[in-house]
Formats: C-alpha cells, sequence, structure tokens
C-alpha cells in the first residue's frame, strides 16, 4: 500500500493537538510537507506558503488546511487546482459560496474535497442518531458555553469579520444536531451579542424549530468560567436523550449508555482516506448554513468590550 503524501497548511493549535497524532496514527497517510509562516517540524519539509511548496520537488497528493477559516477559500483552490485532494478544517470556508465552489471545483476535477466536522466523529453521536430515528422529538435544548480565554488564547482571527466568534466552538453542536435530528429545522429568532470593540459575536441565543414544529433553543457563551458545558438535551416522546462532553457521552433517561476513548480526528482521517479511495467527497455545509441563518436572520446587542 503506497501512502497518500500528506501536507499540513496551519501548524496551530488543532494541528498541533490533533492532527500531527492522528497522522502519525495511521500508516495510509505519510506526512510529507508542513506550510507554516512562522513553524516548522522537525524531519519534515517546510514551507512559508502553499505556492512555494507546490512549485517546489516535494511530491504530494492532498493536503489538510488547519487555518482559520477567511484564507481557507485561497488555498483550497490552489490545492485543488494543482491536483490535490483536500482536507478542509471546520467550519469549512468563510462563505457558502466558496464553499460551494470549491466542491464544483474538486468535482471537476475528480478530486476529494472533505468538509470536515469533527464532534460528529464523538462516541455519542452515532448511537443517538439511531435512537432519535425511532421516536418524535418535543424539545431540543443546546448549552455551548466555554471560557474563550482557556480555550482561545490570543486567536485574533475569532474576532474578525469571518471568525465567528462564540460560532466558533458552537458551529459544532450544530453539525452534531444536523446528524442526529430526524428532521429539518429553521431558525425563527436570534440574538447575537457583539463586544464595541469586536466584529464577531460573544454570546448568542437562538430559537428554531423543526418541520414538526419541536423547539429548539440554542445558548452559545464564550465567557462561561467555571465548569464548562457542551450539551445538547432532546426530549422525544419515547424517553430524554443527553449528549454531553461535546458528544463524548450518551446519557437516554439519566443513564450514561455511550461513552469511549476520543477518536474524532482519526475518525476523519479514516473517513478521508476512505473518501479519496472510492473517488468521493463529502461536503455537507448544513452547520455553516444554521450560522449564516443566524447571521442573516438576529438582532444584534452592543455588548461590553472584551479584552483578552
Ligand atoms: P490557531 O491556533 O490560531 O492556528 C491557526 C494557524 O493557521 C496559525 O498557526 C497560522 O499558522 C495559520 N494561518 C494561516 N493563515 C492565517 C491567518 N490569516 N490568520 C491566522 N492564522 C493563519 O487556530 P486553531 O485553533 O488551530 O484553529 C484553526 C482551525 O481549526 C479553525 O477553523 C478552527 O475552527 C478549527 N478547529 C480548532 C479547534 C481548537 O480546539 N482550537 C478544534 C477543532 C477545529 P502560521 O502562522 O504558522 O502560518
Amino acid at each position: 500500500m503506497t501512502p497518500i503524501r500528506l501536507a499540513l497548511v496551519g501548524l496551530g493549535k488543532i494541528a498541533r493537538d490533533q492532527h500531527l497524532p492522528a497522522i502519525a496514527a495511521d500508516p495510509r497517510f505519510e506526512l510529507v510537507a508542513i506550510v507554516s509562516r512562522n513553524a516548522d517540524l522537525d524531519g519534515v519539509a517546510h514551507f512559508t506558503d502553499l505556492t512555494a511548496l507546490l512549485a517546489s520537488d516535494v511530491m504530494v497528493d492532498a493536503v489538510a488546511l488547519c487555518t482559520p477559516p477567511q484564507p481557507r477559500h485561497a488555498l483550497a483552490h490552489m490545492a485543488l487546482a494543482a491536483g490535490k485532494h483536500v482536507m478542509l478544517e471546520k467550519p469549512p470556508g468563510a462563505t457558502l459560496s466558496e464553499v460551494e465552489d470549491l466542491r464544483q471545483t474538486a468535482a471537476a476535477r475528480s478530486l476529494t474535497l472533505q468538509a470536515t466536522w469533527h464532534s460528529r466523529f464523538a462516541t455519542g453521536v452515532e448511537p443517538a442518531r439511531a435512537w432519535l430515528a425511532e421516536r418524535t422529538v418535543r424539545a431540543v435544548r443546546i448549552n455551548w458555553k466555554e471560557d474563550v480565554r482557556v480555550w482561545h488564547p490570543g486567536q485574533d482571527w475569532i474576532w474578525e469579520a469571518g471568525g465567528l466568534g462564540v460560532f466558533d466552538p458552537a458551529i459544532n453542536a450544530l453539525s452534531i444536531v444536523t446528524r442526529i435530528l430526524p428532521l429539518p429545522f429553521f431558525l425563527s429568532r436570534g440574538v447575537l451579542h457583539v463586544p464595541e470593540n469586536r466584529q464577531s459575536p460573544i454570546q448568542a441565543e437562538l430559537d428554531f424549530r423543526d418541520a414538526g414544529g419541536a423547539p429548539i433553543r440554542a445558548e452559545l457563551d464564550f465567557l462561561q468560567t467555571g465548569p464548562q458545558s457542551w450539551d445538547i438535551e432532546v426530549d422525544t416522546d419515547g424517553g430524554a436523550l443527553k449528549l454531553t462532553n461535546g458528544g463524548a457521552k450518551l446519557w437516554i433517561d439519566g443513564q450514561l449508555m455511550h461513552e469511549g476513548p476520543d477518536r474524532e480526528y482519526p475518525g476523519l482521517y479514516d473517513e478521508f482516506a476512505r473518501l479519496i479511495a472510492d473517488g468521493a467527497s463529502d461536503v455537507d455545509v448544513a452547520p455553516l448554513r444554521h450560522v449564516a441563518d443566524a447571521f442573516l436572520l438576529s438582532e444584534r446587542v452592543v455588548a461590553p468590550p472584551f479584552i483578552e
């Protein structure tokens, strides 16, 4: 078996915490290059921009883009134009239109494009989907509350236009609910709290309804100190389901039914290898579309300045 020669673009927090270990543990991939303006890795070819890598004699089959969303489209387009398969970190782009452009470009060139949603690989998510498929949803509550100072120190891009603010983590919740809920759902009302010195929301409250009329309430907070919440509760006609720890634990009527080791990024690379082998792509924009809807429809409230 010839490994897929992979280049990783953007050597920041997620690349170091998750991508490098997942790649190292998967024999179907060989890390052949790092593209980073500031950082390199012992024993791996290093380039300060993607153009230089693509012009070099380093042979690359696929590229994993681990940058913030704002520069993602230009990088992905460049890689696809050079005939490389592309993995996109979440969110897959800064706008829906640019992701659609990438989808079409990949299809036209018979290349694999993978819009990753790592939280969908959390242990409880697929069992939750199967359990809910046989029940009627009555109500959903999403609580996604974390301390931005702990989880995103120094990440100024999160606060810039296109950085999504509190939706950077909350899109993970949306990636889970778009996967597990049996019916589509639609935003009816939202409030975004935007610090007066920033471009992106620090808190949000969203009210959706699913196609059967069930209310879905999402409370998102980037200022949560103390215990952090990455929880989704679903009331149904046949009991109450709860996903906690970002989907890692599944509870039914208060009983823990599923938990397991963190396999989210190994799962993503497994899927990437399969997609490449099958000549397929996976580009589901549903979570990003709900974020776009929130930015389209919500009221805006000016919040106190955010000082790191
Ligand atoms: P980060 O720590 O700020 O790293 C991003 C890296 O991208 C930087 O190290 C930078 O590397 C590179 N980069 C290229 N163009 C950039 C630009 N215009 N502005 C800023 N950086 C640029 O961010 P991260 O937490 O790894 O997040 C990256 C992506 O992964 C985001 O889309 C995020 O939503 C997603 N993600 C993050 C987490 C997490 O827990 N942090 C979890 C899952 C997914 P160089 O300066 O070396 O070029």
